[in-house]
């Protein structure tokens, strides 16, 4: 159950109800999203919610079944959206765009990439600069001095960053320059990780796990909503199968499901998903096709020569192909 509390509820108000759910053998958080507050209680079933109808200071209650409750659309109906500032937002209605390279490896390879963007009116960059790799030989990212170079461009040319955050000390030396935090697959239940994004008032891209049910993605973006934190999104990323013809497998079917189960915008990212550059756009494609409110992508102006991901980077004309085919598509006849 959640219950909302009034704009103007007093502290007397807020114990009245604590005592009674409390009474009521309910477990319950306090939520402070900084526009609503409310109270997320986990308990008996069967209870009569109107009991907690009548108290002074509830605005609304919800009944929610569901193990995660503040990320579910038993909860909240209307569909969440990430405003970035500047008219750009992410949500209900158009397909956002992001794409950049894995890894930011230069001034001169993001300022390259910009201009790509810019030209095709694409307003998020990608681009890793504390990179996770299965080997420790591989290049690990330039870090917080290619973060501040990375948001310098982006900034001078109105672009959006997002950015992997990889553990909780690198938080505080990120968050002036970023504008959408990305947790990886592998931190995707890193709960410390989650405690302290849900914390900040900034969007947070949530990464399926490698190997990650829908339901503890979910219960990880619950994480962060129960800290407060109402700017999420949900985004697959490829699950590792059985299959090995390909690096992941892109589980379709997530995006629908997860746009039924929950209000937050969901991402797709068909990079990670195949893992192959010439399957990248059709999955992409079937993503939009599937509902995603938006991609996610690796492009670099020269893929071959990418210190990370080559293999599944798309080159500046296969990104505008993609572009112009994903902004041509009848999205609405599938929705
Ligand atoms: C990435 O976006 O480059 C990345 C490492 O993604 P994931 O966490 O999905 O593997
Ligand atoms: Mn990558």
């Amino acid at each position: 159950m959640i219950i909302q509390l009034k704009q103007n509820f007093s502290q007397y108000d807020a114990s009245a109800i604590e005592n009674k759910l409390a009474l009521n053998k309910f477990v319950f958080l306090h939520v402070d999203t900084g526009k609503k507050q409310y109270y997320v209680c986990n308990g008996k079933h069967e209870i009569d919610l109107r009991i907690f109808g009548g108290l002074k200071g509830v605005d609304d209650i919800f009944r929610v079944t569901d193990q995660y409750k503040l990320v579910s659309s038993q909860w909240r109906i209307e569909p969440t959206v990430i405003d970035l500032g500047d008219g750009i937002k992410i949500g209900k209605g158009n397909l956002s765009i992001m794409a950049g390279p894995c890894a930011i490896e230069s001034e001169d390879q993001v300022e390259q990439i910009v201009a790509h963007l810019v030209k095709n009116k694409v307003h998020i960059m990608r681009g890793g600069v504390f990179k996770p790799r299965s080997s420790p030989y591989s290049f690990r990212g330039l870090g917080l001095e290619g973060l501040q170079m990375f948001s310098r461009v982006c900034r001078n040319n109105g672009i959006k960053i997002i950015t992997e955050v990889m553990e909780l000390n690198q938080v505080d030396d990120m968050i002036d320059y970023v504008d959408i935090f990305q947790v990886g697959a592998r931190n995707s239940q890193n709960f410390n990780l989650l405690d302290a994004l849900g914390g900040l008032r900034k969007p947070v891209l949530l990464k399926r796990g490698i190997s990650g049910t829908l339901e503890e993605l979910l219960q990880s973006a619950e994480y962060m909503y129960s800290r407060g934190n109402d700017q999420l999104m949900l985004c697959e990323r490829g699950i590792r199968s059985f299959e090995n013809t390909y690096r992941n497998t892109f589980d379709i079917n997530a995006i629908a499901v997860l746009k039924e189960k929950s209000h937050l915008p969901v991402i797709a990212d068909p990079s990670h998903g195949v893992g192959i550059r010439r399957y990248v756009p059709v999955i992409a494609l079937a993503a939009s096709v599937a509902g995603a409110d938006g991609l996610i992508y690796e492009v670099h102006p020269t893929p071959e020569l990418a210190r990370s991901d080559a293999q599944q980077t798309l080159n500046f004309e296969e990104s505008a192909r993609l572009i112009e085919k994903l902004r041509s598509f009848p999205i609405a006849v599938c929705n």
